[in-house]
C-alpha cells in the first residue's frame, strides 16, 4: 500500500518535470512579421572591390545559418554572368538592372566564426572570368543542444530501406539541380503553417555525444496536428513531390534565384510535380509519414547548394525600398519545354 502511494508520488513528480521541461524547450513563435524584418539600407555592408565596382551585401552581420543578399554594382556591361562565393558556397547572381547584379547566398549552420575570403566571379563576354577577392566577417552563433550520455540507439535501415533512401537522395538532388534563373516571387516569404505557428525544433541544434556533434537539425519544425494545411511560402514551381523514406510524402519547391523550400512528413499531396505555384497555395496537409514520432512540418530551405535556416528565410525583407524584381512573365526552370 505504501509502496504504491510511493510510486504515485515518483510518477507525478516525474509528469510535473516533463511538463517543465516541455514549457522550456517547448515553444517559439517564429519571426514573419513585417516589423522583425530586417529593414533597409542601414543594415548593409558595402566593399569597393580592385575593379572600381562595389558589393553590397545585407544584412551587413553575417551568422552561421544564416541568409544573405548581395548586389554588385557598376563593373561594367560586359558580364555574361557573376557568382560570389562565400564558406564553401556559390552563389549565382540575376542581372537586375543594366548595371547591377544581385543574388542570394547563405552560411551553413557548420560555418566557423571569424574572418572568411569572400570572392567574387565575374565571366565576361568573351567567357574570361575575372576573380576578385576580398574578406568578410562572421560572427558566432550559439545553437541549441542536447548531450546525450548514452549513444543514441540506431533501428539499422534494412537494405531495401537504403536501397529507397538512396533513390530518395537522387531525387532531392535532381530537384535541387534546378538551372539558375532570376526571381519568381514579388513579395516576401511566409510561414507555410500560420504566422505564429509554434516551433517544435529549430535549425541547427546538435545532437552531442561524449562532447561531439553527432548530427544536427537542418530544418525548422513547425507544430501541428495531422491534417492542418500546409501553404508554399512563396511563388515558384513544385520540383518534386514523393514519398521518401526518412521524409515522408515530401514537395519541393524553386523559388528562382537559387532558393528552394522543402516540406516534409505531410500526410497528402495537393500538387504536382512541375506545377507552378502561388504564395500561400495550398501543397497538402501536415502529417508523420516518413522516419518520424508525431505530426509535424520539417521545413527545409535551400539557396544554391547551401541549407540554411527558414526562419531566417521568413524574415528577410527582399523588397525593403518597395521595390519589383524583374518581371518573369514565363515561370519555365526547365521542367517545361
Ligand atoms: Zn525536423
Amino acid at each position: 500500500m505504501r509502496k504504491t502511494q510511493q510510486q504515485q508520488r515518483m510518477w507525478q513528480r516525474l509528469g510535473s518535470m516533463v511538463l517543465v521541461a516541455i514549457a522550456v524547450v517547448g515553444f517559439f513563435p517564429v519571426a514573419g512579421h513585417a516589423a522583425d524584418r530586417d529593414t533597409a539600407e542601414a543594415a548593409h555592408r558595402i566593399i569597393e572591390l580592385p575593379n572600381g565596382a562595389s558589393l553590397r551585401v545585407r544584412p551587413a552581420l553575417l551568422t552561421p545559418g544564416g541568409f544573405f543578399e548581395f548586389e554588385v554594382r557598376g563593373a561594367g556591361q560586359e558580364i555574361e554572368s557573376l557568382a560570389l562565393r562565400l564558406d564553401q558556397g556559390r552563389f549565382e547572381a540575376f542581372q537586375s538592372s543594366p548595371e547591377r547584379w544581385r543574388g542570394y547566398g547563405a552560411l551553413r549552420a557548420s560555418a566557423s566564426a571569424g574572418t572568411a575570403e569572400l570572392e567574387v566571379e565575374q565571366r565576361d563576354r568573351q567567357g574570361i572570368v575575372h576573380r576578385h577577392q576580398t574578406t568578410f566577417a562572421i560572427a558566432s552563433k550559439d545553437f541549441p543542444s542536447t548531450q546525450l550520455k548514452v549513444a543514441p540507439k540506431f533501428t539499422q535501415p534494412s537494405a531495401a530501406q537504403k536501397a529507397r533512401n538512396k533513390k530518395d537522395q537522387k531525387a532531392f538532388a535532381a530537384a535541387y539541380a534546378a538551372p539558375f534563373g532570376p526571381p519568381l516571387f514579388e513579395t516576401n516569404f511566409a510561414n507555410p503553417v500560420a504566422p505564429d505557428a509554434r516551433v517544435n525544433s529549430v535549425f541547427g541544434g546538435r545532437r552531442v555525444f561524449n562532447g561531439k556533434t553527432k548530427s544536427r537539425h537542418l530544418g525548422l519544425d513547425l507544430d501541428g496536428v495531422i491534417g492542418t494545411p500546409i501553404y508554399a511560402a512563396a511563388d515558384g514551381v513544385v520540383r518534386m513531390r514523393r514519398d521518401c523514406f526518412y521524409a515522408g510524402n515530401a514537395v519541393v519547391l524553386s523559388h528562382g534565384a537559387g532558393i528552394f523550400t522543402a516540406y516534409f512528413h505531410l500526410d497528402e499531396f495537393a500538387v504536382e510535380e512541375g506545377q507552378p505555384v502561388r504564395k500561400g497555395q495550398l501543397l497538402g496537409k501536415m502529417g508523420k509519414t516518413g522516419r518520424v514520432t508525431g505530426p509535424h512540418l520539417h521545413l527545409s530551405a535551400k539557396v544554391g547548394a547551401t541549407t540554411f535556416d527558414p526562419a531566417a528565410l521568413m524574415a528577410f525583407d527582399f523588397f525593403p525600398e518597395g521595390a519589383q524584381p524583374p518581371v518573369v512573365d514565363v515561370i519555365n526552370d526547365g521542367l517545361t519545354p
